[in-house]
């Protein structure tokens, strides 16, 4: 709170995982929950079980799903895609944002996205190039940026930071991963998201208050049961 980070989404990536997140954003005002489904995870996800967790009403997404090609671990393309399918269904039965996990899967994401209209969501961890961001703002998706940006190795990425449109930007930290680069070696934690803040706001050319006014506007408008 004392970073000025007044709200946040906790997202549970196995059904253990999301009850806590739940218990969590009940314990806590600032807190919010996301109930999903890691896509390295072996066993299947319970859909069942997921859709009466999502109903309660500190539930603000479906996630963390999506697919994951570059973990050696992961099921199977094609396991991981019979099981993100589903997860998509859901969200969409349910009127929920996704939060979206890709990595190595740009082309079956966006499949798959298409194949579910009405799906709203956001690109967790965007690391792609402006080609791909495109793609994914085409489909009406938000970009989440995380730390990542402030490596020093990530031009690209601060290329997308500065031309994706205002209304369409997310942050988040990913803690206790997704480090900023000053913080290597230390866990991140939510407090830490101004050191994204201050280089996506100085990326944009506007002030860190300006860009807090966008993104709270942002994160109410795509996790409506986030108020
Ligand atoms: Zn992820």
């Amino acid at each position: 709170m004392s970073a000025g980070v007044t709200r946040m989404i906790a997202v549970g990536v196995d059904l253990e995982h999301s009850r806590r997140v739940i218990e969590l954003a009940h314990r806590f005002p600032q807190v919010f929950a996301g109930v999903g489904h890691y896509p390295t995870d072996t066993p299947k996800p319970d859909i069942a079980a997921l859709r009466e967790l999502a109903k309660d009403d500190r539930v603000v997404a479906i996630g963390e799903v999506g697919l994951d090609f570059v973990d050696t671990n992961s099921p199977p393309r094609e396991v991981q895609q019979e099981r993100f399918d589903p997860l998509l269904a859901l969200a969409v039965e349910l009127d929920l944002p996704v939060s979206i996990h890709n990595r190595g899967a740009a082309d079956e994401v966006e499949a798959a996205i298409k194949a579910h209209p009405g799906l709203r969501g956001s690109m967790h961890y965007f690391a792609l190039e402006w080609d791909w961001a495109q793609r994914f703002l085409e489909q009406g998706f938000y970009l989440s940026f995380a730390g990542l940006v402030t490596r020093p190795s990530r031009n690209a990425l601060r290329e997308v930071v500065k031309q994706c449109p205002a209304d369409r930007l997310l942050l988040e930290t990913d803690s206790p991963y997704g480090q900023a680069h000053i913080r290597m070696g230390v866990p991140n934690r939510p407090a830490y998201l101004l050191d994204t803040a201050t280089l996506v706001a100085e990326l944009r050319g506007i002030s860190l208050e300006e860009l807090a006014d966008i993104e709270r506007a942002n994160a109410l408008a795509l996790f409506r049961k986030m108020t």
